[in-house]
């Protein structure tokens, strides 16, 4: 399992497939991508392994500013293409890859019998968890994570992107490794390191710990740590 998430100011779609293929030895039993397009949020799955595929079977992408990408291990539901990541919450809103198991995930569906699931995976209950916040939170994005954080139990790297917002890419994470990279007019997360082979001579790379809530939204980001049930804002001191 690794993910990938990038958001730039540049059409990066390309750098994306890259370096979701290098974490391809992460799993490799199915894989996809998300983008935020004009029509909403625009998905490809595929069964097998991204390096059997051609970069142009993902041109509805290309002119995307924020893509996340999955290679999938599966833990919960078999391996298909409905059960491959990204997984969107029910009303379109919220679309998510994730590392890692929801351990609450099977009580979250007792708990919610309005939603309408289309997989076997605890991860499509994480993107309604989240999509579920955002509207009680008023669509404030951080109040929305926090309180997501708060109802997940489990393990888990979560990078997701929203509806309507081209500029947009969160993050929250328990347990999973994930950690950030940043160039000049490029946010990129990923789950391992060799994400940023790419960018290697340029980028200053940091690791998240353990509750934290990432947000890039408008050319800014913002990095918050869940701490005895407060809400702490961290310093984003890049470290190579
Ligand atoms: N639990 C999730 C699933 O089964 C994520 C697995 C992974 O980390 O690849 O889809």
């Amino acid at each position: 399992c690794g993910i990938v998430g990038f958001v730039s100011n540049k059409k990066l779609f390309k750098e994306g497939f890259n370096s979701l293929r290098s974490l391809e030895y992460r799993g490799y039993d199915s894989f996809g991508f998300g983008a935020v397009t004009k029509t909403g949020i625009n998905m490809v799955k595929m069964v097998g392994a991204i390096s059997d595929t051609d970069i142009n079977d993902f041109s509805d992408l290309f002119d995307a500013n924020v893509v996340i990408g999955h290679t999938r291990w599966a833990t919960h539901g078999g391996v298909t293409k409905e059960n491959s990541h990204p997984h969107i919450s029910n009303d379109g809103k919220v679309g998510i890859v994730h590392n890692g198991v929801i351990a609450n995930y099977s009580r979250l569906v007792s708990k919610n019998p309005q939603w309408t699931l289309l997989s076997e995976t605890d991860t499509e209950v994480a993107a309604n968890v989240i999509s579920d916040s955002l509207l009680k939170n008023n669509e404030n994005i951080i109040s929305a994570l926090e309180n997501s954080l708060k109802i997940l139990e489990g393990e888990f790297a979560i990078c997701g992107i929203i509806k309507g917002r081209v500029d947009t890419i969160f993050a929250i994470k328990r347990k999973s490794p994930l950690a950030i990279g940043m160039l000049e007019d490029t946010m990129i997360l990923s789950s391992d390191m060799s994400a940023f082979s790419e960018f290697s001579r340029s980028i200053d790379v940091m690791h998240l710990d353990d509750e934290s809530i990432f947000l890039h939204t408008n050319n800014k980001t913002t990095l918050f740590k869940l701490k005895n049930n407060t809400l702490i804002s961290c310093d984003l001191s890049y470290k190579h």
